[in-house]
C-alpha cells in the first residue's frame, strides 16, 4: 500500500494522455521482442496473433492522438506483414522493422513533448516562461552539462503559468507549510466575510494550526486525507470547505471540480497556491536562477483563476496576494448557480 502512495506520489506531471503515451512505449517494445522471438521461432501461431494485435491496437491509439500518418501507416504495413506474408523475416525486414521502432519512438516522444506544452486549464499553447539550468558535475569533462531542471511555461490564452520540466529527484520534497496563529486567525476573518456558520470540510489539513483555530471560532469541523478526498466514496455537503494542502496534480480542474462536489448550494471554498510573479521576483533579489523547494505544476495569475473557476462551477470571489518571504496567492470561491 506504501508502495503505492509512494508511486503516486513520484509521479510528475500526469494526464490521462501521458499515461497512454507510456504505455503505447511498452507497447511498441513488446512488439519488437515478441518480433524477435517469431524471427527465430515461426510457427509459434500464438505469439504471431499477440505481436499482430499489439500492433493493430498501436496504430489505433496512434491515429486517435494525431500522430503523423506515414508512422501510423507503416504501423498496419508491419501487422499486415506479420498476418499474411511468413517468408520475409529475413534482413532486409529485420532493418525495417527497427527503422519502425525508432521512427515510431520518435513520434510519441513529439506526442509526449505535445502533451506537455499544453495548457492544462484551457487546452492552449504556452510559451516558454521561466526557465532554470544548472550546472550538473559529472567525472569526466564531458559529463558535465548545463542541464534544463525547471521550466515555467505561460499559457497565451487563459495566462496560468504550467510545468513543462521539472527534474526528478533534484529538487528536495517540500516541508509542510507552518501556519501562525495570527495567519490562521486572519485567513478564518477572510472566509467569515462570506461565511460565518455551517460545517467545515478540511481537505488534507487533518489536525493543523488552521484546524485548530477553526475549531476555536466555533465551525463544526471534519477533516479528510488526501487520500479519502481522491477516492470520493460519499460526499456530505458543507458550507465551507477548505483545500489546506492543494495535491501536487497537473489536472487542477479535476481537483478543484473535485472539491466543488463538497460545497452546499450556497458554500465557499478556499484554497491557496504558490504566486510565481512573487517567486520570482525573490530570485532576482536574490541573484539566484531556482528555488530549491518542490513546486506546483500549475501557478495561477488572476486572470487565468477566473477561466479555472468558471470551468469547475465555480466564481472567485476574493483572490489575494499574500506573505513576504514566500509569495502566495489565496482564494476564495463561490459555487456557481
Ligand atoms: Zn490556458
Amino acid at each position: 500500500m506504501d508502495e503505492v502512495r509512494n508511486q503516486r506520489k513520484g509521479m510528475v506531471m500526469t494526464t490521462d494522455r501521458m499515461n497512454q503515451l507510456v504505455i503505447m512505449v511498452n507497447l511498441c517494445s513488446s512488439v519488437v521482442e515478441g518480433m524477435e522471438h517469431l524471427m527465430s521461432n515461426r510457427k509459434n501461431e500464438r505469439l504471431k496473433e499477440d505481436t499482430v494485435l499489439g500492433l493493430m491496437s498501436l496504430a489505433g491509439n496512434l491515429k486517435e492522438m494525431q500522430a503523423d500518418k506515414t508512422v501510423i501507416h507503416e504501423t498496419r504495413w508491419m501487422a499486415e506483414v506479420i498476418k499474411n506474408w511468413l517468408f520475409v523475416y529475413d534482413r532486409e525486414f529485420k532493418d525495417r522493422l527497427y527503422r519502425w521502432y525508432f521512427s515510431t519512438l520518435k513520434e510519441i516522444r513529439n506526442l509526449m513533448t505535445e502533451e506537455l506544452e499544453t495548457c492544462p486549464v484551457c487546452g492552449g499553447k504556452g510559451g516558454p516562461h521561466y526557465g532554470a539550468a544548472v550546472y550538473v558535475e559529472g567525472g569526466t569533462k564531458e559529463e558535465s552539462v548545463l542541464k534544463p531542471v525547471r521550466v515555467y511555461m505561460k499559457c497565451k490564452d487563459c495566462g496560468n503559468y504550467y510545468l513543462a520540466k521539472e527534474e526528478g529527484g533534484f529538487f528536495k520534497d517540500k516541508k509542510g507549510r507552518r501556519r501562525t496563529k495570527a495567519g490562521c486567525e486572519r485567513l478564518l476573518a477572510d472566509i467569515g466575510k462570506f461565511r460565518t456558520e455551517g460545517a467545515m470540510l478540511f481537505i488534507g489539513g487533518e489536525r493543523s494550526q488552521l484546524y485548530k483555530e477553526a475549531e476555536k471560532a466555533g465551525y463544526p469541523l471534519r477533516a479528510i486525507s488526501l487520500e479519502e478526498f481522491r477516492e470520493r466514496k460519499e460526499i456530505e455537503k458543507y458550507s465551507v470547505v477548505i483545500l489546506e494542502e492543494f495535491p501536487k496534480s497537473r489536472d487542477v480542474k479535476a481537483v478543484l471540480a473535485g472539491a466543488a462536489e463538497y460545497l452546499a448550494e450556497d458554500g465557499v471554498l478556499w484554497f491557496d497556491g504558490m504566486d510565481l510573479d512573487k517567486s520570482l521576483k525573490i530570485l532576482e533579489k536574490k541573484g539566484t536562477p531556482i528555488w530549491r523547494r518542490e513546486t506546483q505544476e500549475v501557478c495561477f495569475t488572476e486572470e487565468g483563476m477566473n477561466t479555472l473557476a468558471q470551468s469547475c462551477g465555480l466564481c472567485v470571489k476574493s483572490y489575494r496576494r499574500v506573505g513576504t518571504a514566500n509569495g502566495r496567492i489565496e482564494v476564495i470561491a463561490e459555487k456557481l448557480v
